[in-house]
This record gives structure tokens, C-alpha cells and sequence, in this order.
């Protein structure tokens, strides 16, 4: 049997590029996002790159009681499920204390409630079926609370605090945890920012993200170089090298 994986945000991005990485090396590939007719149109691209099986659920990942039901579909689609990618997120330039808290709230419940709900569902399957592998997308701006980024950051390193948890917590199970931490990879999620350090394309970065998910990696920045040299050198930064330029009349 193929083996398979269930990856949530597919419908764009890195979702939606790990989903095409993994249809080519055969995966059964279960897609998850808002936008069902994004996942429609890429569930026949899967089929066409060679996916064994697709299949497309609608999930918002905010709406916790619906990930247990979108999980289980999968698993029973497919007979097992070997691996789960906590991807979707939502990434708001948001400056503290300007009136923006609905957009806050929704980054907070998206990229930690959201993904901590989604491991929190997929660990009694992956249990229940003798094993399986977590995957969870965290970020460089983890590493270090980022300017306009607060509730971003907060989030990013909140999972990365929970994977570590979950990480001893399985350690005597067959449950492998992997946490991959990308600097700057060309999606809607940044397109519109001015600065995008070492960005890369996002067909290269889900091929070597999902080469690393098939090593069962503990932790990666992506791509290796140079943000495995930068992010320690992020966390140590003068809090003025990272300060935005004051503005005038505000
Ligand atoms: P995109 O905006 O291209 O994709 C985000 C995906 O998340 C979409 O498929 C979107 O689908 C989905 N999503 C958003 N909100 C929800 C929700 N409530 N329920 C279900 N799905 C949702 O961004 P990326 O591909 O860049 O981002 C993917 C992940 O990678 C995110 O966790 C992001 O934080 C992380 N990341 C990205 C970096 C980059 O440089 N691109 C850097 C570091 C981390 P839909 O709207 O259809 O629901």
C-alpha cells in the first residue's frame, strides 16, 4: 500500500506544493484549506503527477470540531495515515496597539489554537493505527518576536513550545514529530512584503521539505542555508538593529 499523507492550507503556497511534491513520489494525498474549488482544481493535478489516491476535504481549521471529522475521512479513505502536515496559517503585518485585535485573534487561532486542534486530533488515529508521523510549520520569526509580527511570532514560537512538549511526551511511542521552521519562501503569504531575505521559490522549498519529512527530521530551518547560521544570531540581535527607523509625525 502507498503510503500517505494529509496536509492542511493546501489550497496554496506551501500546502499546495507539498501536496504536488508528494502526488510525484506516490502518496496518497489528502488536501485540506477553506477554498474547496482550489482543492477540486488541484486534486486533478494529484491524480495527473501521479497520486495513488486524492482525496479533497473543505476544513477551516478555526472551526476545532471540525478537524477530528476531516482526519478520520482520510484515514478511512486510505486505510492508514502515515503522515500529518499542520501547515495552514495566516501571516498579518499588524503593529501593536493600532486597532487590528480581530486580525490578531484570528492569527492566534489559526497558527496555534488551529494547529495545536490538528495535532490534538491526529495523535489518537496516528495512536490507534500503531504509529504515524506529525509535521507541524513553524517559522524564523519564532525565533525572535519580529516588528509588526507580534502575534505572528507569539504563535510560531507557542507551536515550536508545544512540539517540544509533544516531542518527550512520545518519545516511547513509533510517533516521529517534526518541526520545519522556513526563513523566506515565495507565497501569498509574503508577496507584498519589501524585504524577503534568501527567498526562494516554492516548488524548491517543498522539495526539500519533503525530503526532510521523509528523514523523520527533529527540526530544520528552511532552507538549511544560511537561516541554520541566522537564527541563532536572530535571537541574540541588539533589540536596535531590529527596531523599525522612527517615523516622523506619529
Ligand atoms: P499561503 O497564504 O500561500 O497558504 C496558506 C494556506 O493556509 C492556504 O492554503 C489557506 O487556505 C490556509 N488557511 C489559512 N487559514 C486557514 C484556516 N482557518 N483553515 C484552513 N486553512 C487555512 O501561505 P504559505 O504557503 O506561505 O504558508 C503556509 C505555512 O507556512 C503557514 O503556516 C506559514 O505561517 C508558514 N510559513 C511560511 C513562510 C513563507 O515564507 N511563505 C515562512 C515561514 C512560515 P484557505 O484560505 O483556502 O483556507
Amino acid at each position: 500500500m502507498s503510503r500517505s499523507i494529509f496536509i492542511t492550507g493546501a489550497s496554496s503556497g506551501i500546502g499546495e506544493a507539498l501536496a504536488v511534491e508528494f502526488a510525484r513520489r506516490g502518496y496518497y494525498v489528502a488536501i485540506a484549506a477553506r477554498r474547496a474549488d482550489r482543492l477540486e482544481a488541484l486534486a486533478g493535478r494529484l491524480r495527473a503527477a501521479g497520486a495513488g489516491r486524492v482525496l479533497a476535504v473543505s476544513l477551516d481549521v478555526t472551526d476545532f470540531g471540525g478537524i477530528a471529522g476531516a482526519l478520520r475521512r482520510a484515514a478511512t479513505e486510505f486505510g492508514r495515515l502515515d503522515v500529518v502536515v499542520v501547515n495552514a496559517g495566516v501571516g498579518y503585518s499588524l503593529p501593536i496597539g493600532r486597532g487590528k485585535f480581530d486580525l490578531v485573534r484570528r492569527t492566534i487561532d489559526t497558527d496555534l489554537t488551529g494547529a495545536i486542534a490538528t495535532v490534538e486530533q491526529a495523535l489518537p488515529i496516528l495512536r490507534a493505527q500503531g504509529g504515524g508521523q506529525v509535521v507541524a510549520i513553524t517559522s524564523i520569526a519564532g525565533v525572535r518576536g519580529m516588528p509588526f509580527l507580534g502575534a505572528y511570532s507569539a504563535a510560531k514560537a507557542g507551536l515550536h513550545r508545544y512540539l517540544q512538549s509533544l516531542r518527550t511526551e512520545v518519545a516511547h511511542e513509533p510517533i516521529a514529530v517534526t518541526e520545519l521552521a522556513p526563513g523566506y519562501i515565495d507565497t501569498d503569504l509574503n508577496r507584498d512584503v519589501a524585504s524577503r531575505p534568501f527567498v526562494i521559490p516554492v516548488e524548491q522549498g517543498a522539495a526539500v521539505m519533503a525530503n526532510l519529512i521523509e528523514r523523520k527530521v527533529r527540526h530544520r530551518y528552511v532552507p538549511a542555508w544560511p537561516w541554520t547560521l541566522v537564527a541563532p544570531v536572530l535571537g541574540i540581535l541588539p533589540t536596535r538593529l531590529l527596531a523599525p527607523r522612527r517615523r516622523r509625525n506619529t
